[in-house]
């Protein structure tokens, strides 16, 4: 079965999941708020996508944290397992099943000290711990066991990183390998972020909202670029202007047929103006907007954001929404909003099928939103059924050490 991408209604945040040709899925954030009230169960929709293993665990193979702010790791506490694979618990009766991460991939962030000014939130230090805990096996046995494999995307400053290259995906270079294995349905190009500099420069990227950066390409058959997918976080202006500088020579490295708005469709990844402030005379940041302009034909920009409305809102803003139609314009694209798809009353995840031609918007097949729980209510199992999302038994690929060239 083709490769689909599904963003998922989580009103300011992300959480899209990638499943590849493989098989194999890639998580990218997750923002799982408490349903109800027409907040819809997103860890529903999450876990009917998944595939379980033997003894029953529902399980990601990747899951990508871009930033450890509370709209891309809420949830992680609640619905992952975190320690090790041996201390997994197999749920009560009423309890729903803790996703097992076979691989993180993590920014740096695992080996930084929380800033004294700054706190991170509960989701966020137990991502940091959990990869602390991974990365500190790694050291000692220079090799994994079952679902303690991490990624760390982007090198740390002060040579920190050095001891564990073999584990470190470098800015620039590319992820080859999920879980051990590598994986010919997709390839990802880090961009971000890059791991050097000066505590100054440190200071400011912070404050321009540091995040994973990758530019996937997701297979169909031979076509390993089917679809290029460039996802950026919450990264603002400073760090595009950079990634402009780093790749006007060659924006094959950063074009794409799908993207998702940084920042929730925020003004401040294409300007270092305010928009409440100055409105219609914000300037936008030339570089960055060529950065983010590099759409290929027919290409889709995505806004994983509230509703965009006509006001001094930001994020999401509807002058950032303005200046990704005018990119469009040009190539025939399409600008989406997840709060929308399917009506906003109750948005429906969006999904779209990597076709050889390139990523193509499923139509909306409204169904009543279900909760993960009111289905346990009703049944002893503790996993979901599938959706009848039926992908072919996994082929078996080589175990190879993870290589990045
Ligand atoms: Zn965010």
């Amino acid at each position: 079965m083709a490769a689909v991408i599904t963003f998922f209604p989580v009103g300011n945040g992300d959480m899209t999941l990638i499943k590849l040709e493989s098989g194999r899925s890639i998580l990218i954030d997750m923002n799982i708020r408490q349903s109800g009230d027409g907040i819809r169960d997103v860890s529903a929709d999450l876990r009917r996508r998944l595939d379980t293993d033997e003894t029953g665990r529902p399980y990601v193979d990747a899951v990508l944290l871009t930033h450890p702010d509370q709209d891309h790791c809420r949830g992680l506490i609640e619905h992952f397992h975190l320690g090790p694979l041996a201390d997994y618990k197999q749920p009560k009766s009423g309890e729903l099943a803790k996703i097992v991460i076979r691989e993180m991939w993590s920014s740096p962030i695992v080996f930084r000290r929380t800033p004294k000014d700054q706190t991170l939130c509960k989701d966020a230090d137990a991502w940091r711990k959990e990869a602390r805990r991974r990365v500190n096996l790694y050291k000692a046995n220079r090799k994994f066991a079952a679902g303690d494999r991490i990624q760390v995307m982007g090198e740390d400053r002060d040579g920190k990183t050095d001891d564990i290259a073999e584990i470190v995906v470098k800015a620039g270079k590319t992820i080859t390998s999920i879980d051990g294995n590598t994986d010919t349905a997709f390839r990802g190009r880090l961009l971000a972020p890059k791991g050097q500099g000066t505590d100054e420069e440190e200071e400011r990227r912070s404050k321009n909202h540091s995040s994973v950066i990758v530019r996937f390409s997701v297979a169909n058959g031979e076509k390993l670029h089917a679809c290029r997918f460039l996802s950026g976080g919450d990264a603002m202006v400073g760090i595009w202007e950079r990634i402009w500088a780093d790749h006007s020579a060659d924006t094959n490295t950063i074009n794409y047929h799908l993207m998702q708005a940084p920042h929730h469709c925020s003004w401040h990844s294409l300007s270092y103006d305010s928009w409440g402030d100055l409105g219609e005379k914000a300037k936008v940041s030339p570089d960055a907007r060529k950065a983010l302009g590099q759409a290929l034909s027919g290409a889709y920009i995505v806004a994983t954001s509230k509703p965009i409305k006509n006001d001094k809102d930001d994020p999401p803003c509807i002058r950032a929404k303005r200046e990704y139609e005018a990119i469009l314009s040009s190539v025939n694209g399409v600008f989406l909003n997840t709060s929308l798809h399917g009506g906003e009353d109750d948005p429906v995840p969006m999904e779209f099928d990597v076709n050889a031609t390139g990523p193509k918007l499923r139509a909306v097949v409204k169904q009543a939103a279900t909760s993960a729980r009111s289905l346990l209510r009703t049944s002893t199992a503790a996993t979901i059924p599938p959706a009848g999302i039926g992908f072919p038994p996994r082929p078996v690929t080589p175990v190879k050490p993870a290589g990045f060239a």
